[in-house]
């Protein structure tokens, strides 16, 4: 059997080329990183469990009207999507203050925003991902105005989407980030969805205890991340039969 080509591999994907044209395969790894890639590990079964998680919510937002790049799953590991052309920014919208809003701010972990708040970072691990004013994207050519406000549309939309899932099994949705990519149609352009949506890109706490149930275990070593992802998928409905025996994966 012919290998197949290897389009790019990221920190926890990697992408090859799809059996149709415009199509990619997306591979969900182990590994976790965090920092800009300074901690490192590799974490049994959190690619099978992010690639369940971020078909769910895929799924879900193309059935509301919000195009996103997935396709179809295609196995434990991988899923079907279609190739964009990613804008180089990391779309992050809040809820709640933590993480480097908290820090930057000096504010208090856990304080509701007024409004959910939207950012973004450009997207360059040399320069650690900075936050970059809107000025800066269209000053840049990262984006247009008009593209920058059908993203804001989009990012919240998602956040709606997402806030609503969770609360509804118990969990706030208390920051996330999304990737935004371009598809040509003919003379159109449609800006979609893209990368993933999954505990890695998601802080989401349990309602009532404030447990913390996203990548922030493995960030500020809370414990075992694959057992808090579990607890996700378990409550959305969406856990594999059996996370444990995940390891063999199909290649090629
Ligand atoms: O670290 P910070 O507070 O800016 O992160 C905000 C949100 O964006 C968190 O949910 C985090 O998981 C996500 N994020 C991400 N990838 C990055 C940076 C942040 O998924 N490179």
């Amino acid at each position: 059997m012919a290998r197949r080509k290897k389009i790019y591999e990221g920190k926890a994907k990697i992408l090859y080329e799809g059996p149709q044209p415009g199509t990619l395969v997306q591979y969900f790894k182990d590994d976790a990183t965090a920092f800009n890639a300074e901690k490192k590990a590799t974490i049994e079964g959190k690619g099978v469990l992010n690639n369940r998680l971020s078909e769910f919510f895929m799924v879900g937002l193309n059935q509301i009207g919000v195009p996103t790049h997935f396709i179809e799953r295609l196995n434990m590991r991988e899923q079907l999507i279609r190739a964009v052309e990613i804008i180089p920014l990391e779309v992050i919208v809040r809820n709640y203050a933590a993480g480097s809003m908290a820090k930057r701010l000096g504010l208090e972990e856990g304080q509701q925003l007024p409004r959910p708040v939207i950012e973004f970072s450009y997207k360059d691990d040399a320069l650690g991902d900075p936050l970059v004013p809107e000025e800066y994207i269209v000053t840049f050519g990262w984006a247009s105005q008009q593209d920058l406000d059908d993203i804001v549309s989009l990012a919240l939309r998602v956040n709606d989407f997402l806030s609503g899932v969770m609360y509804g099994v118990g969990i706030k949705l208390v920051d996330f980030k999304i990737e935004i990519g371009r598809i040509y149609e003919g003379d159109y352009m449609r800006l979609v969805v893209a990368d993933e949506i999954s505990p890695d890109s998601c802080r989401l706490w349990d309602v009532k205890t404030g447990q913390k149930l996203d990548k922030d275990v493995f960030r500020r070593d809370l414990g075992n991340l694959t057992d808090a992802y579990t607890e996700v998928a378990r409550r959305l409905g969406v856990m594999p039969a059996n996370v444990t025996s995940t390891k063999p994966t199909l290649i090629n």
